[in-house]
Parts: structure tokens; C-alpha cells; sequence
């Protein structure tokens, strides 16, 4: 069933319209332009129109459906999640220092990527949480219901075939969600989900960097975004190594400081339970 909010966008652009047109009308009937009622309601206009393009644009989107980015909560803990693996080697790299750490992540796998390393797919559910992030990693902002629903549900068919998991966690690829992403993946009854921290590791922003980044913004209920693969690319394209340098140091850092680290799925109870009345 859909969320009630996400048919809030069709208000939305019903003010967008409403607004631009009684401006126009005014205008073309000879009301001064700049007069109060003209200015008000191409002000609203405008107004409702930036808001849902930003809506459309943001990791955290609240009009077109809810989007998990972080648990309302003060007790200090964490979720690492990593996006676009399966990739060999970076993924096994990070699989051992979250089982040294003691430590369990989320992991956002791409479809195609699953069935290349189908093994190391499993290996990461075994004792991480595996989450959906398409069949193909496309832009999905402007893309059809129907297109939305096939490459969540062969990015689902991949990771169930090599995992036997099937998750229930979606992240769009690239951040962007649009009304038609969120209503399609919650008929799937999928949980869309954000991050309240990233720190453009794919960017090969070296390791010191995606440190301070990660630890400057991640606070109580705090969600981090890092990547283990590229796109659907395979090493040695994909280069994830300044990336795997950095998470000992964050998971020290953060140790240190008291924090405790959850998955997905744990920090979502411990948000229904810290934001029941
Ligand atoms: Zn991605």
C-alpha cells in the first residue's frame, strides 16, 4: 500500500499550476504585476515548484513518500553502509575488517554485480545485511514506474539466487528519488532509504579525507554512505582501496568516542522505539 504522502507531489503541483496561472491571468488582464495578489501567487508558484524539484533531488525526500536517513535517537549508534558491490577485492578487504571490528554493515549490491560475484554476494549476507540498489545503477529520477519496478525486481532475483535473501531495504542509485520511485518501491514493499553522511569516495578522495568527512558529520543515529564497488564496473576500474584504508580509522574513531555501531534494519526499531510517544 502506498504511503498517504506520497500523493502529496499532485498538491504540490497543483499550487506550482494554480499559483503560475492566476500570475499569468492577472497579469494579462491588466493587473499591475507587482501588485500584492500577482507577486503572492506566483511567490507560491514558485515556491512549491523548488520545493519538489528539490524533493525530487535529495537523498532525504520527505514529500513524495518517507525516506529513512537517520534514527531519531540519542544513544550513540551508527550505521556503516556500503553501496554498488559486490566488487572483488575491495568488498572481502571490508568484510574482514568489519569481522575483526565485530562490527556488522549494510550493504546496497547491485544486481549485475551480484551475478558476476554471486559468491562474494553470499559471503556478505552471511553475517551483513544485503540491501537493493537496482538490477544496473541508472539514473532513475526520470524514469518510468514501469522501468523503476524491472530493475528492482531483477536486482531482487539476483541477490535472492546467490544469497537466498530477500531484501526489503531499497536505495536509489545516485540519490535521486522522484514521486514515481518512491510510490513504486513501496508497492514492492520495499523501505527507501538515504544517509544523513557521505563523503565522495567514489571520487577517489584520498583516505584521510573520506575520514574527516565521515567523522565531522555522522552524530547519534547517524546513517554513513561509502562505497565498496563502482557503478557496475569490476576492479581494476573500480577503485575502492582509499576507501578500505579509511574504515579502521572511522570505526576506531568512533569506538573511542562510545559510539556503537547497527545495521539498517536495527536502527530502524531503535527509531520506532526512541520516537513512540
Ligand atoms: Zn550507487
Amino acid at each position: 500500500m502506498r504511503h498517504p504522502r506520497t500523493h502529496a507531489w499532485q498538491a504540490a503541483a497543483g499550487i506550482v499550476a494554480g499559483g503560475a496561472a492566476l500570475a499569468g491571468v492577472r497579469t494579462a488582464a491588466g493587473r499591475p504585476v507587482l501588485s500584492a495578489p500577482t507577486l503572492a501567487a506566483a511567490g507560491a508558484g514558485t515556491v512549491a515548484g523548488g520545493i519538489m524539484v528539490y524533493e525530487w533531488l535529495t537523498p532525504r525526500s520527505w514529500l513524495y513518500g518517507p525516506v529513512f536517513w537517520h534514527a531519531r535517537t540519542q544513544e550513540r549508534v551508527v550505521a556503516l553502509t556500503f553501496d554498488d558491490g559486490p566488487c572483488h577485492p575491495y568488498t572481502e578487504q571490508l568484510l574482514e575488517i568489519l569481522a575483526r571490528e565485530g562490527v556488522r554493515a549494510t550493504f546496497f549490491q547491485i544486481g549485475n554485480n551480484v551475478r558476476r560475484e554471486p559468491n562474494l554476494a553470499a559471503e556478505v549476507a552471511s553475517r551483513n545485511v544485503v540491501a537493493n540498489h537496482t538490477y544496473d545503477h541508472p539514473h532513475l529520477v526520470w524514469s518510468r514506474p514501469g522501468t523503476v519496478r524491472e530493475q528492482l525486481q531483477r536486482g531482487q532475483e539476483a541477490i535472492h539466487d546467490a544469497t537466498g535473501t530477500l531484501p526489503h531495504l531499497f536505495r536509489v542509485p545516485h540519490g535521486w528519488y522522484g514521486p514515481q520511485v518512491i510510490s513504486t518501491a513501496e508497492e514492492l514493499g520495499f523501505r527507501c532509504v538515504g544517509w544523513s553522511v557521505m563523503a565522495w569516495d567514489w571520487d577517489r578522495q584520498p583516505s584521510d579525507v573520506i575520514e574527516r568527512r565521515i567523522l565531522h558529520g555522522l552524530r547519534p543515529g547517524g546513517v554513513s554512505l561509502l562505497h565498496d564497488g563502482q557503478d557496475t564496473d569490476a576492479f581494476p576500474k573500480a577503485d575502492r582501496s582509499h576507501t578500505v584504508a579509511a574504515v579502521p580509522h572511522i570505526i576506531h574513531t568512533l569506538k573511542a568516542n562510545g559510539f556503537g555501531f547497527a545495521t539498517l534494519p536495527e536502527l530502524m526499531d531503535l527509531d520506532a522505539q526512541d520516537s513512540r510517544p
